[in-house]
């Protein structure tokens, strides 16, 4: 079986490249371990912010662009919602620099971004945080608040499943539950890709492997790729109208010396509870070896840190809780790459945490840079090399 293009690894990466391909008549085949969506990797949970001004940098920002205008084409292609805009409220303080995904100034970067890019948004002191979004509490009195009317939540295994089904739809060729084990390159260009249950070959094959590219890929990814268990947690609400429509998802950036970020997610439609989490680089997994429990210390000390006394009208009572994993790179940001040691495969990391928002637009750019399109968006910033 030969092919143009094979993707390997079919989540939020991977389904979007799968996707573009085969709108553009790419002959392309999809493989993944598993049958996406699924809860193993990185693209569960239920819900992903996503935003236009982009604090991670400049770069992005053309990404997040295209994605939210791809999400709404796939939604009239599909008929399932896929983007919630109720807005998105980031919180900081006006007396420094809050750090985020490894920008030094991340709510000042995302302002200066928006008003680059002409993103509408709105700069809101300790009080008119508090007069329009009495919902969020226990921030000082120099507090900063960034709205962003815009932003908002995907919804992860939609945007997979409708992407894999429309791929299919559009010719693309399928081999799920089938493992990668390896890839070489073949004499006078290619790639073989060795699976579990043969060898497929192809004149090109784009990595998206997640948590698993560095056991998959080696050197040097497997030297800058780190796995981070996150731990997602759903808490009932008390006062349910105080998360009504029109209560957007929102980021914490604390400062404190004992202090981490947190975000969270009104209730999904339907649903009764606040999504919350924080961010833990600390706790690196093996991808083979996740724990995948959560125990009831963790979940009560997420609730005394994160919950009480910042949220309003919500309970203790966990009603879900998930582990997922970060796969993060030393500087925070994106690999997109060519593999320097295999010819004829491009590697795209699992993108440090803030990937989803920018799938759509990868899979795309990914899509029109093989299909020669003079359009493609310049993904030149994610090279391996500036990890010297
Ligand atoms: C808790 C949490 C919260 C997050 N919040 C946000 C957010 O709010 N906003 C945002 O933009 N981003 C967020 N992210 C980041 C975002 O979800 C990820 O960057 C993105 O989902 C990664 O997608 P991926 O395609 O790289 O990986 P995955 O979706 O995990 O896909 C990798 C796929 O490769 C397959 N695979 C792996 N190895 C092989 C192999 N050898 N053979 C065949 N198949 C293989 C796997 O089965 C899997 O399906 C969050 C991530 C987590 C974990």
């Amino acid at each position: 079986m030969h092919y143009d293009v094979i993707v390997v690894g079919l989540g939020a990466m991977g389904a979007a490249t799968l996707y573009q391909l085969a709108k553009r008549g790419v002959r392309v085949a999809g493989i993944d371990r598993y049958a996406p969506p699924h809860d193993q990797g990185s693209s569960h949970g239920d819900t992903r912010i996503t935003r236009l001004a982009i604090g991670e940098g400049a770069a992005y920002v053309p990404l997040a662009l295209n994605s939210h205008r791809i999400w709404r084409e796939l939604e009239a292609r599909s008929g399932e919602h896929l983007l919630e805009a109720c807005g998105m409220l980031m919180i900081s303080d006006s007396r420094v620099a809050t750090r985020g995904h490894g920008a030094a100034d991340f709510a000042g970067q995302t302002a200066a971004l928006a008003r680059q890019y002409g993103i509408p948004h709105e700069l809101l002191d300790a009080a008119a945080i508090a007069r329009r979004f009495p919902q969020f509490t226990g921030y000082g009195p120099h507090a900063a608040g960034y709205y962003e009317p815009g932003a908002g939540y995907v919804r992860p295994e939609r945007c997979i499943a409708v992407q894999i089904a429309l791929a299919r739809q559009d010719g693309a060729a399928l081999h799920l539950d089938t493992q990668v084990l390896s890839m070489t390159a073949r004499a006078g260009g290619g790639v073989d890709v060795h699976t579990a249950n043969g060898t497929l070959s192809a004149g090109h094959v784009i990595s998206c492997a997640g948590m698993w590219s560095g056991k998959l890929l080696g050197e040097p990814f497997a030297g800058l790729l780190t796995v981070c268990r996150q731990r997602l947690y759903w808490f009932e609400l008390d006062e349910p109208q105080r998360y009504a429509a029109g209560s957007p998802v929102f980021v914490r950036l604390d400062t404190g010396a004992d202090a981490d970020s947190s975000y969270g997610f009104p209730p999904l439609p339907g649903e009764n509870a606040i999504k919350i989490a924080t961010e833990d680089y600390s706790d690196n997994s093996d991808p083979d070896h996740i724990d995948r429990a959560i125990g009831a210390a963790e979940a009560e000390a997420m609730y005394r840190r994160y919950v009480a006394g910042r949220l309003a009208g919500v309970s203790s009572r966990l009603l879900k809780a998930k582990v997922c994993t970060y796969t993060i790179t030393p500087d925070f940001n994106f690999i997109i790459d060519a593999h320097p040691g295999l010819p004829g495969v491009t590697v795209v990391s699992a993108c440090s945490g803030h990937g989803f928002k920018h799938s759509a637009g990868v899979g795309e750019a990914l899509a029109k840079r093989h299909c020669g399109e003079a359009d493609a968006a310049d993904l030149s910033a994610f090279a391996v090399p500036r990890h010297g």
